[in-house]
């Protein structure tokens, strides 16, 4: 680069003879505008390309200003750029507005490059200009189309994201429109480069059924559908996302989806649910509804010196299989399961989902025997189900604990002492029914009552 401006130095200094023809290809076939100015910013050479790039006839130019082809020859920004080089003498470079000779206004990239060895030499100005109108004009589109794209996704009702996961399993936004801030406490800025502040923001399980869709939609390739809670300062929220994938060549996915406030549906759902006291998802007993129901079954049953027996029934590895097949497909399981307990007991014995895969179920009207051998009949019932999911079908169990509830029990004393039969049914293996020693045929032999 310095030998190059060394040799354009000698030749516009007045020639070379050692490499004029060098000289004479490199302003020939220079890509763009040049033009030798002398002190007074006269154009005193210009290359023979000249007109091509500034749209001025070169013979017109010679021995005139350059700051002719300013839009404003006087006041304009060569003048101030060609004064600015000839008392600082050193280089300047911008982009011009400048007229054509048929008046066309157009955007020149400029260099000016004072050129003086010393003071002995008079100081020469070199000036390189390109054409970028096309690239301006092309950029100003891009912008407006921008612009516009900004204000359309400002209306959409919910918030655009294109999320990207690498090969090694970082998270994060590349992109977020605007109404993220307002859906989930966090700034576009925070989230861009590492998703990790988001999915803070959800509890555990949440987390979980997410990392999971996204597991499985990067294998499957299949769009992912996702409602969520979010702990968000002012209170709690419900989103609900969807998204698309895309294989990245580079190795992980990529997935442009889109998150929108679901809260007062979900509000709404909730208080409907806990209208008719039922469990959306599986139509079981919800834990309020049973607790009202329990305790006036279970203050009957005590006016009768009546016992009523109690069990706590969880669903084994269910983790395991949202894991494995999805979260759509426990779902499915859970309704599968309840269908199951319908059959298996009596139209008035009480079904309730209790928790997320926890379900109670009160035997009214049975003795203990019985009780006994209707549980087992539905754990083995339960171990036969076979759900087809996706063209799988599906195996899972049931571990049960029971109790007895004798006149004056409490319900809440009752759940816990099914649930400590529970646990014992898990740490013997699952897949079977835990209950107090005096209780059933195979009984573990401590007694929890
Ligand atoms: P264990 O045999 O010890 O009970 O193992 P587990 O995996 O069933 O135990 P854990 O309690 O850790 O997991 C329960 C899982 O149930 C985790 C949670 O994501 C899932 N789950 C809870 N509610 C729902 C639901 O409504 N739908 C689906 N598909 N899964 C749910
Ligand atoms: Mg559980
Ligand atoms: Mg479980």
């Amino acid at each position: 680069m310095e030998r190059l401006k060394e040799t354009w130095k000698r030749w516009l200094a007045g020639g070379d003879a050692t490499e004029p023809s060098l000289c004479r290809l490199l302003l020939e076939h220079y890509p763009g505008a040049v033009m030798l100015l002398d002190a007074d910013g006269v154009v005193r050479q210009v290359n023979p390309d000249f007109e091509r790039h500034a749209g001025h006839p070169a013979e017109r130019l010679l021995g005139r200003r350059a700051v002719s082809l300013d839009i404003d020859p006087l006041h304009g920004d060569f003048a101030r750029a060609l004064e600015r080089c000839l008392t600082t003498r050193r280089p300047w470079q911008g982009v011009l507005l400048c007229r054509r000779a048929d008046g066309s206004l157009r955007h020149q990239t400029t260099m000016i490059q004072p050129l003086a060895d010393g003071d002995a030499t008079p100081l020469r100005l070199l000036v390189v200009q390109y054409d970028v109108t096309g690239m301006r004009e092309r950029e100003l589109r891009d912008r407006q189309l921008l612009a516009r794209l900004d204000s359309l996704v400002s209306q959409v009702p919910g918030v655009l994201f294109r999320l990207r996961q690498s090969a090694d399993g970082h998270l994060e936004f590349l992109y977020l429109s605007e109404r993220v801030a307002e859906l989930t406490g966090l700034g576009a800025d925070r989230l861009m480069g590492d998703a990790e502040p988001f999915l803070d923001r959800l509890p555990a399980d949440y987390r979980e059924r997410l990392t999971a869709a996204l597991a499985q939609s990067a294998v499957s390739l299949e769009p992912w559908q996702l409602e969520f809670r979010l702990s968000l300062p002012a209170g709690e929220c419900w989103l609900e996302a969807r998204a698309e994938p895309q294989r990245r060549r580079e190795g992980g996915t990529l997935w442009d989806g889109m998150m929108f406030d679901i809260t007062e549906r979900k509000r709404l759902e909730e208080r409907v649910q806990r209208l008719v006291g039922t469990d959306m998802l599986t139509g079981a007993l919800n834990r309020r509804a049973f607790f009202e129901q329990g305790e006036a079954a279970l203050a009957r049953a005590g006016r009768l010196g009546q016992r009523l027996s109690l069990a706590m029934l969880d669903l084994d590895h269910f983790k395991y299989l949202n894991d494995t097949y999805g979260h759509p497909a426990g779902d499915l399981a859970l309704q599968a399961f309840v269908r199951t307990c319908r059959d298996s007991l009596r139209p008035y014995d009480l079904i309730a989902r209790i928790g997320g895969e926890e379900f109670s179920v009160m035997l009214l009207d049975s003795t203990p025997e019985e009780a006994w051998t209707v549980l087992e009949r539905l754990r083995r019932a339960v171990e036969a189900i076979e759900l087809e999911v996706d063209g799988r079908v599906i195996h899972f169990t049931v571990s049960l604990g029971v109790t007895v509830l004798e006149p004056g029990a409490t319900l809440e004393g009752g759940l816990a002492l099914a649930d400590q039969a529970l646990y014992r049914a898990k740490r013997d293996g699952r897949n079977r029914i835990g209950a107090p020693a005096w209780l059933g045929p195979s009984g573990t032999g401590d007694d929890g009552a």
